[in-house]
């Protein structure tokens, strides 16, 4: 395969932002924007150093037809390889060698995945012209006529300066669903984070999503309000998701590294961090209050409990007795399951029940209590290389 590669006539390959949502993971990426317009959220770490630019529609849409070609080179290299023009195999050939060419890849993961699915970076896509980014959408599906979802990320302040008219159009040209980073729905919060955004815009505009036809993600944060701020952050960002009904409600929880401005806060003591227990006390709170049809998905790998998930209101009790289930845990078992989530040896609370994995985490545990007792701080570092 290798050979394979070196052979492919192309050129230089297509752009690629540094994010997406982890619901993106094997779409085809395509960046029409880079970096972010807004940039100065406390607790976000992604685009610092860094300024944005529109990408004009000829940069975008050459990306595309880059994306295209390794996508037909793909295709005929299954055929060289025995494959029978089945880009899945061929694409999984290309996955199995060390990593290489990082377009390649994602297309590649893309086709391994059925090729379906595309999703537009970096991370605030509505920021464009409309008839800008209705021609590179239109260009993509001529491109891509299989895909079946095209997603982007947006900012309620921008969303919520499109008008529903024009939100309609780029829904029509092929745009399916908009992911939004809402936060919380807490005006205080949100103006201490440095959102760039109010309660009643966020409303307004996952609103005009709504009503122009899209599915809308909103990404909530448990813990975002520390301990100051959590009983307004519980209680206002279930408000806000009421108002809204989005189709997803998606956690991820408040991790905190040193490349944040939010790192500053935490260190001279401004800022508090809720422990791991109140987060998850904070995503019953919000539970609760919930009154919508929404799913509700725990796929950031911050989160501890990645089993709160449903649709409401049918879920709801489901999700507030695993949480139930969590809370009434002994202090160890409870301790034991934070950390070893952190360690990689449990992904959900019914992994406490194998017993070797519990006794490995015990063994870990013991050992970190005779060197610091800081079992916090080696659960934060840990978590430290999930972003
Ligand atoms: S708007 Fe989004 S990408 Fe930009 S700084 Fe805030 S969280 Fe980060």
């Amino acid at each position: 395969m290798r050979t394979e590669e070196s052979e492919r006539k192309t050129a230089p390959g297509f752009e690629l932002g540094p994010i997406r949502p982890p619901s993106e993971a094997y779409s085809l990426l395509i960046r029409a924007t880079r970096n972010c317009p807004w940039n100065k959220c406390l607790f976000c770490h992604c685009y610092k150093g860094t300024s944005f630019s529109l990408r004009s529609v000829e940069e975008i849409v050459h990306d595309i037809d880059e994306a295209r070609e390794m996508r037909d080179y793909i295709v005929e290299a299954s055929w060289r390889l025995g494959y029978e023009g089945d880009e899945r195999l061929a694409a999984a050939a290309i996955l199995s060698q060390p990593y290489g060419d990082a377009c390649l890849h994602n297309v590649a993961l893309f086709l391994y995945a059925g090729g379906k699915s595309a999703f537009l970076q970096d991370s605030n896509t509505l920021i464009m012209r409309t008839p800008d980014l209705v021609a590179v959408l239109r260009h993509l599906r001529d491109a891509f006529p299989d895909l079946e979802r095209v997603t982007s990320y947006s900012r309620s302040h921008t969303a919520a300066h499109k008008t529903v008219e024009e939100l309609k159009e780029i829904r029509e040209a092929g745009l399916v669903r908009i992911h939004i980073g809402l936060e919380t729905g807490y005006d205080p919060l949100l103006q201490y984070i440095q959102k760039g955004t109010t309660a009643a815009q966020q409303i307004a505009a996952g609103q005009k999503i709504v009503e122009a036809g899209f599915s809308l993600s909103e990404y909530v944060m448990p813990g975002m309000g520390g301990q100051a701020m959590a009983e307004g952050h519980v209680r206002e960002t279930a408000r806000v998701l009421n108002e809204i009904n989005p189709e997803f409600i998606r956690l991820r929880s408040l991790h905190i590294k040193p490349t944040m401005p939010l790192w500053s806060h935490l260190q001279d003591g401004a800022f508090q961090l809720q422990s791991e227990d109140n987060v998850v006390r904070e995503i019953a709170g919000i539970v609760e209050r919930l009154d919508v049809t929404s799913y509700l998905k725990s796929d950031h790998i911050l989160n501890l409990l990645m089993e709160i998930e449903g649709k409401f209101p049918e879920d709801k009790s489901a999700c507030l007795a695993i949480i139930d289930g969590y809370l009434g845990l002994p202090d160890e078992e409870r301790l034991n399951f934070q950390l070893g989530r952190r360690m990689g040896y449990y992904e959900e609370l019914s992994d406490l029940e194998d017993s070797t994995r519990f006794d490995t985490v015990s063994e870990a545990l013991q050992r970190i209590r005779e060197r610091s007792d800081n079992v916090e701080e080696v659960i934060r570092r840990l978590k430290d290389r999930f972003i």
